[in-house]
């Protein structure tokens, strides 16, 4: 198999550099896809969204899933949300019919929240969380921000509440075939250090810290401070996975997820090998945004490592490569390693720049 791989990966390379002097590039050659290989599409921009295009062309092109933000920490997509406010133009008919076509179109439609992070949350809303101690903060004390929206303190009871009211919500609401869990760890930056984080962790450890937040930020407690991270959000991956399956059993749960878990545990608390042993995921999207080739397959290898009985589902990031040829040569190493599919990011990117590959012609 192994061989096999590494014979496309040369075929994809001569074509690439016959490429540079002919005309017209030869497609290459795509392997056979698994049975029942998800195929799909981040779709980055919700409120931007033409459902109607959007399927046909993902039907068109052999597509199969697509992965449509509904709500994040900080505001819905979706109307009349009973516990976030309205982040966007798009009415419940839209998202009703836009999904009704999907369906019609072969494409499952996965609700994807960027969890922790309140992006495109409205900024007085913002304001009233910062009030009352709600967001993630950093060692400073100061709201931890992101592109200029803060984030949730998953330590936080009301956080983890109202983000589970959201998941109910939306089970609810409308008939989408699964959940996808997006930005459900702490920020890449040190975070969070609000007084309920070093209560509760001082709690769980039995003492208090003397130094805070130097010892837990790089002291004494930096190991255990990890490991009490970890399992809060562990919880809430359960408890958010558990309250779409509960409402509707056989919903696909799923996450996207850093690309390298020895980093995602260490540096975001994101444990998801241990997510995906428990089964609280059907299978976790491994980010894995490089435009090397080798560095792709050796990075979806140790992958295979981490996420076994076919749980694991490749994201691609198609914006950064620059050919088609580049594009599929990742999709076929997602094929050969056996994995359960993959993703690409994103669909509004590859709409764009007619990047999105015809998998149904291969
Ligand atoms: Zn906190």
């Amino acid at each position: 198999m192994r061989h096999c791989l590494r014979l496309t990966i040369a075929a994809v390379g001569v074509v690439l550099g016959i490429a540079g002097c002919a005309p017209l590039q030869p497609t290459p050659r795509l392997l056979p896809p698994r049975a029942g290989e998800i195929r799909g599409v981040w779709v980055s921009d919700t409120a931007r969204l033409n459902w109607d295009d959007a399927t046909s062309l993902l039907r068109r092109s052999g597509f199969n899933a697509m992965y449509v933000n509904f709500a994040t920490g900080g505001g819905a997509f979706y109307p009349d949300s009973g516990v976030l406010p309205h982040i966007s133009g798009m009415s419940a008919r839209e998202f009703e019919h836009g999904i009704q076509l999907a369906h019609k179109r072969g494409i499952a439609v996965h609700a994807k929240l960027p969890v922790m992070f309140m992006l495109r949350s409205p900024s007085r809303f913002q304001r009233k969380m910062i009030a009352a101690n709600r967001v993630m903060r950093g060692p400073n004390g100061k709201p931890v921000l992101q592109a200029g929206y803060t984030w949730l303190c998953p330590s936080q009871k009301a956080n983890h509440d109202l983000m589970v009211a959201c998941v109910r919500e939306i089970v609810k609401r409308y008939p989408v075939d699964g959940v996808q869990f997006d930005y459900i760890r702490f920020n890449e930056q040190p975070a969070c250090f609000c007084a309920n984080c070093r209560r509760s962790f001082e709690q769980w450890q039995g003492k208090s810290v003397k130094h805070w937040p130097d010892d837990v930020l790089d002291g004494p407690s930096t190991r255990r401070f990890i490991e009490w991270k970890q399992l809060i959000v562990n919880q809430w991956v359960h408890d958010l996975g558990d309250a779409a399956r509960t409402l509707r059993p056989g919903i696909t749960v799923s996450a996207a997820v850093f690309h390298d878990l020895d980093r995602a545990r260490e540096e975001m608390a994101q444990n998801w090998r241990y997510w995906l042993e428990h089964g609280w995921l059907d299978y976790a999207c491994t980010m894995t945004y490089m435009t090397d080739l080798r560095e792709f397959e050796a990075r979806v290898h140790q992958q295979e490592t981490w996420a076994r009985h076919r749980q694991l589902v490749v994201g691609i990031g198609s914006w950064k490569l620059g050919s088609q040829a580049a594009l599929l040569a990742q999709i076929n190493v997602a094929r050969e390693l056996g994995a359960a599919g993959f993703v690409l990011f994103s669909y509004d990117d590859a709409a764009e720049r007619e990047f999105l590959p015809n998998l149904a012609a291969q």
